[in-house]
């Protein structure tokens, strides 16, 4: 199963990616931790990267969709891979499915992490790290409004979005989680279905 998470900064992504990859036993794929990483090893796409990082902006995007695709091509991705922190925006929507495609994959699942903002400001409060002071917040949901949010049309248009309600503990929306994919996983997919059957 292959997933990706859409919801705005401070929403509970990483605790429940963590969640779930524990629970589905496939490998996650941060494109913040990949690019952290690359920075560390001092790639060329970690040097690239890292003036936008500096200073909170996107990484381009054919930068961090390289990394993406070498990453899924590799064997431990076959059953599966969860996608945390991308894709960002429609072009690299686009660049998400021409890379699973190469592969013979799709995007099984895309789920929208939701609550009220108040909700992420409680949790970046109690997080203290250094792109959570109050304007890099405002950027961080500016970029997540204008760029990412627009791709739950996409994806509902698709027929694979679920929306997960964030409020509430850990545990309580992990439960959610499950019982979304559930329901994914308990459907006869309509390729899969004969004609008459
Ligand atoms: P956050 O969700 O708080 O922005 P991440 O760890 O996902 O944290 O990302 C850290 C930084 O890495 C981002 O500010 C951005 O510069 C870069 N980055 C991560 N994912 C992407 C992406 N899909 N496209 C462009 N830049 C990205």
């Amino acid at each position: 199963m292959r997933l990706i998470f859409i919801g705005p900064p401070g929403a509970g992504k990483g605790t429940q990616s963590a969640k779930l990859v524990e629970y589905l036993r496939i490998p996650h794929l941060s494109t913040g931790d990949m690019l952290r990483q690359a920075v560390r090893d001092k790639t060329d796409a970690g040097r690239h990267a890292e003036s936008f990082m500096d200073k909170g902006d996107l990484v381009p995007d054919d930068v961090v969709m390289d990394m993406v695709r070498e990453r899924l091509e590799r064997p431990d991705c076959r059953a599966g891979a969860l996608l945390d922190g991308v894709p960002r925006n429609q072009r690299q929507a686009d660049l998400l499915d021409e890379a699973l495609a190469r592969s013979g994959m799709r995007l099984d699942v895309a789920l929208e992490l939701r609550g009220p903002d108040a909700v992420g400001g409680r949790r970046r409060a109690g997080r203290g790290r250094g792109d959570d002071q109050p304007g890099g917040i405002k950027t961080r949901l500016e970029s997540y409004w204008r760029q990412t949010r627009p791709l739950l049309d996409y994806y509902q248009d698709r027929g694979i979005l679920h929306r997960i309600d964030g409020q509430g503990t850990p545990d309580e929306v992990f439960e959610r989680i499950k019982v979304a994919l559930r329901s994914e996983r308990g459907e006869v997919s309509p390729r899969c279905e004969t004609p008459g059957s």
